[in-house]
C-alpha cells in the first residue's frame, strides 16, 4: 500500500491487486518504529497516536533483569494491523489508487500490461521467483503466536522477554489492549505453554486471550541486490 501511495503521488495511474480482502490481518508484534511513522508522514500519512497506543522505546528483559531505552525522538506506536491498514487503503483510495481485493496474481491468468510492477508479494513473493531474484538456500524459520489481551498497557516500552525456548514482544496497542506474539524455532511451543517461562509476563496478564493467531517468520538472504537505472521513484 505504501508503495502505492508513493507511485500515485508520483503521477502514475497505480493498481493494487491482492488476493486477501480487507481488513487483512496477520501474526504481527504491531508497533511501529519512529522511522516507519516518519516515512509514513512523508507520504502524506499522519497517523495520530488515538489510532494506537506510543510507546517511548524498547525493553529488554531476562531472568528478573531488565534494560531499556528511549527512542532519541519521538514515540513508537502500537496500532492494530487492520487499523493501520484501514488508514492506508483510505488514504489510497482517496488519491486514486484502483484497489483489486480478492484477485490473484498468477503467471497465466489475464494479462496485465504495466511499465512498472512493484512484487510487495510477502515472504514466499512470486515476483520475486518470476524475477529470478530468489533467494539462496541459506534461510532460518522461526514462528510467532500471536494474542491479544484486553488489558491496560503496564510499561510505557514494547517489552521483549528472552527465555531459552522463545521470546516473547509485547506492544501496547490501545489504552486497554495489549499485543502478546511469541516467537520461536518450534511450531509446536505456543503462547499458553509457553508462559510459565515468562513468569513475571503470566503474573500480570489478564484472562481471557482473544483467538490466537500464527504466522511463519522466513528469514533468508538474497541472492543478489540489482540496481535498474533509472529515476524512478
Ligand atoms: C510474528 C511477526 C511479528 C512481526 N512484528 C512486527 C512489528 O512489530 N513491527 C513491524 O514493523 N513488522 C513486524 N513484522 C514484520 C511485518 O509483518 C512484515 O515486514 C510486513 O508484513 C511485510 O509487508 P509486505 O507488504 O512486504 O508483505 P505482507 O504483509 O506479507 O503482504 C503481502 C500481501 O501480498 C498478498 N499476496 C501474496 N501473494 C499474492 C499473489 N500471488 N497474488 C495476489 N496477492 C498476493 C497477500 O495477500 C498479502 O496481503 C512481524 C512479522 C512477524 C512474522
Amino acid at each position: 500500500m505504501a508503495a502505492a501511495i508513493a507511485a500515485r503521488r508520483r503521477g502514475l495511474n497505480v493498481t493494487v491487486a491482492d488476493h486477501s480482502v480487507p481488513p487483512i490481518d496477520k501474526a504481527c508484534g504491531e508497533g511501529i518504529m519512529p522511522d516507519g511513522l516518519a516515512a509514513a508522514l512523508h507520504l502524506g500519512i499522519r497517523i495520530d497516536d488515538s489510532a494506537g497506543y506510543p510507546f517511548r522505546g524498547i525493553r529488554f528483559s531476562e531472568s528478573g533483569l531488565s534494560v531499556d531505552a528511549s527512542f532519541p525522538g519521538s514515540s513508537g506506536l502500537g496500532i492494530r494491523r487492520t487499523v493501520l491498514h484501514r488508514l492506508l487503503i483510505e488514504h489510497a483510495t482517496a488519491l486514486g489508487v484502483h484497489l483489486a481485493w480478492g484477485t490473484d496474481v498468477t503467471a497465466i491468468g489475464t494479462p496485465v500490461h504495466a511499465r512498472w510492477i512493484i512484487g510487495a508479494d510477502g515472504a514466499q513473493s512470486r515476483v520475486r521467483q518470476w524475477a529470478n531474484l530468489e533467494a539462496s538456500t541459506r534461510h532460518s524459520v522461526r514462528f510467532g503466536f500471536r494474542r491479544h489481551y484486553r488489558m491496560a498497557p503496564w510499561s510505557e516500552y514494547m517489552e521483549i522477554h528472552w527465555s531459552p525456548r522463545g521470546q516473547l514482544y509485547i506492544t501496547p496497542v490501545s489504552p486497554d489492549e495489549l499485543c502478546v506474539v511469541l516467537i520461536s524455532s518450534d511450531p509446536q511451543y505456543r503462547l499458553e505453554a509457553a508462559l510459565p517461562q515468562f513468569p513475571e509476563v503470566a503474573a500480570q496478564l489478564a484472562p481471557p486471550p482473544g483467538p490466537e493467531v500464527s504466522a511463519a517468520e522466513l528469514r533468508s538472504r538474497a541472492a543478489c541486490v540489482r540496481s535498474i537505472a533509472g529515476t524512478w521513484p
